[in-house]
């Protein structure tokens, strides 16, 4: 299979395998997003949530199922949910209920699990996503995936398989999940992957959720159909269940449509049913042809009150959000006059952008400070492992390197090494520019007599510049530095040289 071109909505985009040209078909795709809440304790149990601790260790009776265990509602789960609504303009129900959906596996005790079926705690709302670009450098076009609905609901034990017998850890078990639901709104892989992206962005900006997938804190099923271009209707869907990376959606997809154009093409109708994505052999095995509702035997919830959601309180979760990354990057760019490369680096991070903002305070020279940070800063976040929103330096130190080598004092290098020692010894930018001495010499006496003696020496270049030759200077200026050992500064260097030479 070849290099071909696949419709999408907005552009015509080449994928390898994709479809051909003049594709009879069009690719509709709808995701169901699980990402684990930030909460202490469970959805409805006080037992800690207990990621990474010894199996089985962060259990209780109601995760347990044991008889007489009755399940209580973390107010903090609902909260978060309200807050990612929130974030994705949801409506908010005034009430929302829980259901059991009903399932027999060994990763639930309880043989239900707890969730929220007819009426959900957000409605509606969409996520922004942007579509790969026409250059690398300019933002690209956006526009909204729409979304259907989020819940709150438990997340299930976590089994291992291993051979003829299978471990399991209960963990996991209860851990809140908010799912969130798009509309069949999706119409390429890489839209898929955007959307994943910037509800990731999102979440973990307003800390609702980590989204690690590597960590399993946020999870994908993926669902695909094919319909005929310019048709409405939606053809059969497969459901790939539980997909644990972006790329393992994307790659998830571009097998899923293949599969189905194949079947479509001999005369065939693709069957509905849920499918595993094997992401080693890179194919999808059939599991079970679809559920519906009706075999979950979904019903409310018995041990559970439906839950108000007052407007006040809906209200004062809002003023706890920080804007959406998209939105924050077009007014970096605007605001502090910066380049899409560099904004898409802050913006994403939004402890970043913070930190990128409270450094403005100290110092205002946007871009002397945003190339410190990405060329410096996350060179040695990337190697000295921090908690989330701890930096290794305070605004303000950033912001005195970035003033001390705007105004000369220090040299950039001098600036980008001060900074490897503030990681190295967990000193101040003060206390390590006096021991390594690399202020620049500000004495123009002495620098005037170290550049005279310098021509002095140098005759040849001297000549060469004389003749013609601006750049000979440049050889002249390497000379003053290595006199002065690096602390010259280079601009003060280039004004004596040339009043001395002219
Ligand atoms: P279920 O809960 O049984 O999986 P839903 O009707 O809630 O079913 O839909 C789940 C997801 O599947 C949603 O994201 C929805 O947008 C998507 N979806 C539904 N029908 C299709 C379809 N024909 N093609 C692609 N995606 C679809
Ligand atoms: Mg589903």
């Amino acid at each position: 299979m070849g290099w071909a071109h696949f419709r999408c909505h907005t552009s015509l985009v080449t994928y390898p395998g994709g479809m051909g040209d003049g594709e009879k078909y069009e690719a509709v795709i709808g995701l169901e997003v699980h990402v684990q809440l930030k909460t202490q304790s469970k959805a409805f149990s006080g037992s800690r949530c207990g990621f990474g601790e010894v199996p089985n260790t962060a259990t209780d009776p109601v995760i347990m199922g044991l008889p007489g265990a009755l399940p209580v509602i973390n107010h903090e789960a609902i909260r978060q949910t309200v807050r990612a609504g929130l974030m994705f303009n949801c409506d908010i129900s005034p009430l929302c209920r829980w259901d059991r959906k009903n399932y027999f596996y060994p990763d639930n005790p309880k043989n239900y699990q707890i969730s929220q079926q007819g009426l959900p705690i957000c409605v509606g709302g969409s996520v922004e996503i942007e579509l790969p670009g026409p250059a690398r450098n300019i933002m690209g076009p956006h526009r909204s995936v729409r979304l259907n609905r989020i819940h709150l609901e438990e997340d299930v034990g976590k089994l291992t398989h291993c051979g003829d017998y299978s471990l399991i850890d209960f963990n996991r078990a209860g851990t809140p999940l908010a799912e969130i639901v798009s509309e069949p709104d999706i119409f390429s892989p890489d839209e898929a992957a955007a959307c994943l992206n910037s509800i990731r962005m999102s979440l973990e900006s307003a800390c609702i959720s980590d989204c690690n997938m590597e960590k399993g804190q946020m999870r994908c099923d993926v669902n695909v159909s094919l319909r005929p271009v310019g048709s409405k209707e939606l053809g059969n869907r497969t459901e790939l269940k539980n997909l644990n990376s972006i790329s393992g959606v994307r790659n998830a997809i571009f097998y899923e449509i293949r599969r189905q154009r194949e079947i479509l093409e001999a005369g065939g109708t693709p069957t509905q049913g849920t499918r595993r994505w094997n992401a080693e052999q890179g194919i999808s095995e059939g599991m079970r042809s679809k559920e519906n509702a009706q075999d979950y035997c979904y019903f409310p919830e018995p041990d559970l009150m439906p839950v108000h959601i007052h407007t006040e309180l809906v209200e004062e979760l809002r003023k706890t959000l920080p804007g959406s990354p998209f939105d924050r990057q077009r007014r970096f760019m605007q605001q502090f006059d910066l380049p899409y490369t560099i904004t898409s680096v802050i913006c994403f991070d939004y402890n970043l952008s913070r930190f990128f903002e409270q450094t403005l305070i100290f110092h205002h020279n946007p871009r002397g400070i945003a190339n410190l940070i990405i060329n410096d800063l996350l060179r040695e976040l990337s190697q000295n492992l921090l908690p989330p929103g701890d930096f290794g330096i305070s605004p303000k130190d950033l912001a005195q390197l970035v003033k001390l080598s705007d105004g000369g004092q220090i040299s950039k290098q001098a600036a980008q090494d001060v900074l490897v020692e503030v990681f190295r010894t967990g000193d101040g930018v003060g206390t390590i520019i006096e021991r390594l001495g690399c202020t620049q010499s500000q004495n123009p006496d002495e620098l005037m007599a170290i550049c005279r003696e310098v021509i002095g020496k140098n005759p040849k270049a001297v000549g060469e510049f004389r003749a013609g030759k601006t750049a000979a200077i440049n050889a002249l200026k390497g000379q003053v530095m290595k006199v002065t050992g690096g602390k010259a500064n280079p601009a003060q260097v280039n004004i004596a040289l040339g009043e001395l030479l002219n």
